[in-house]
């Protein structure tokens, strides 16, 4: 049998659907972001990265490469094993602490990532509740559908942020059933925001527990960075709220934080949690000293705020399919597979400009784009550069450029 061909079919598959990935070998330079090396085929050359998930720049703050280095040289690399096994890192039992008081709850628990806190979080807490029915956004991320999928209790889909939906399935559901309603404060790909208040009236008033994923928010929003609850003033109403640290703190980890008796039983049930090492002390040291600076700092949340609105003005003034939202995400329109990976490949040959292209399955087929996250370090040069550069490339792939709709506005 030849194995390899059945490997080889498959990635046929990803790339008769131009969807087979390539991904770019880059080096970020620590003081110098957004500025990276890119080491193409041609050698090393400079380019500027505009998707970023580092979205404030914090995996370079002088802080947190400190608190690394400093932990590194005083605990070593590595945390030795599961906390089963090895106990908890002191940094570890810090940074718990650090994140219960920064969205106001009695406890946090740690994963390796915001992936595995989904997977494994979403899941341990359903299958501890006798017949609990989840209900889930359509637009929820992969991590959060695993974890519903892995709990094999019933699920719901809901409309993406369609209230009226939602409570129409509440109101289906008995009374007695336990329920979560699981769902996202900012959805990544879009930069729309759900309506967290009215999620958790519907919760109160049909008795369900909310899971809310604040990825894409947390150390951008609220006056702590706390999130688009905290913003909102809503916090205290979400049961779980589940965050990363390896976006806008940019380390690596990901955490729940909510009630002590759910933080335990998760701690105590969740395999994802106990079956794995636990993150390295460096990083949890790193991941508090960025948290701690964003919980007082408000210049990196302004300016980031800033920039993006400076970014979508810019490029819709140059006739760019800006996607209109709230947030600090900048999405471009170009609604087709091939090319949106023309586009970014030729941004990066001919521009020195990294952006990834956005196809499907991350957004529904015909929907494909570009999406660009400004950080407080794109100073308007660079904002420049980049419409020019879009400009070039929406000419030579014949996108369409609407000048006169958009100067209206
Ligand atoms: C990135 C992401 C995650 C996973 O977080 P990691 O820390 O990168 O594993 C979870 N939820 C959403 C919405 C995300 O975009």
């Amino acid at each position: 049998m030849n194995y390899d061909a059945f490997f080889a079919d498959a990635l046929a598959t990803l790339r008769d659907e131009r969807r087979y990935r390539v991904f770019a070998d880059l080096e970020r330079l620590a003081g110098r972001f957004p500025h990276a090396i890119w080491h193409s085929p041609q050698g090393p050359r400079d380019v500027v990265m505009w998707c970023s998930n580092d979205y404030l720049g914090m995996g370079q703050h002088p802080k947190v490469i400190g608190a690394m280095v400093e932990t590194a040289t005083r605990m070593g690399a590595g945390a030795g094993g599961t906390r089963n096994i090895a106990g908890t890192n002191h940094p570890l039992v810090e940074l718990e602490r650090e994140l219960a008081d920064l969205h106001g709850k009695q406890a946090a628990l740690l994963f390796t990532s915001g992936y595995v806190s989904n997977q494994t979080g979403i899941s341990t807490i359903a299958s501890l509740m006798p017949g609990c029915l989840i209900l889930s956004d359509a637009w929820n991320h992969n991590s959060m559908i695993e974890g519903v999928r892995r709990s094999g209790c019933d699920k719901q889909i809901w409309r993406h942020n369609d209230i009226v939906h939602l409570e129409e399935l509440l109101k289906a559901a008995p009374p007695e059933q336990p329920k979560l309603i699981v769902f996202e404060s900012l959805y990544s790909m879009d930069g729309d925001i759900a309506p967290i208040e009215a999620i958790c009236d519907l919760a109160d008033r049909y008795g369900a527990m909310t899971y809310l994923d604040e990825v894409h928010a947390v150390g951008m929003y609220g006056p702590r960075g706390g999130g688009i609850a905290e913003r909102d003033g809503v916090m205290a109403r979400v049961d779980v709220i589940e965050g990363t640290l390896a976006k806008a703190f940019g380390c690596l980890g990901g955490y729940i934080a909510g009630s002590e008796a759910m933080v335990d039983a998760v701690r105590s049930y969740a395999p994802g949690f106990i079956f794995t090492t636990a993150l390295p002390p460096p990083v949890c040291a790193a991941a508090t000293a960025a948290i701690r600076h964003l919980k007082t700092s408000h210049w990196e949340r302004e300016r980031h705020q800033d920039r993006a609105g400076r970014v979508k003005a810019v490029l819709a003034a140059a006739g760019l399919p800006v996607m209109p939202n709230d947030t600090h995400i900048v999405p471009l329109f170009v609604g087709d597979a091939a090319k949106c990976k023309a586009a970014s490949d030729m941004l990066l040959a001919d521009h020195g400009i990294y952006i990834q292209p956005i196809n499907y399955p991350t957004v529904p087929k015909g929907t494909e784009r570009l999406r660009i996250t400004p950080s407080p370090y794109h100073e308007d040069a660079l904002i420049d550069t980049l419409a020019e550069a879009l400009v070039d490339v929406w000419e030579r792939l014949e996108l369409p450029l609407h000048k006169r709709a958009l100067a209206a506005e």
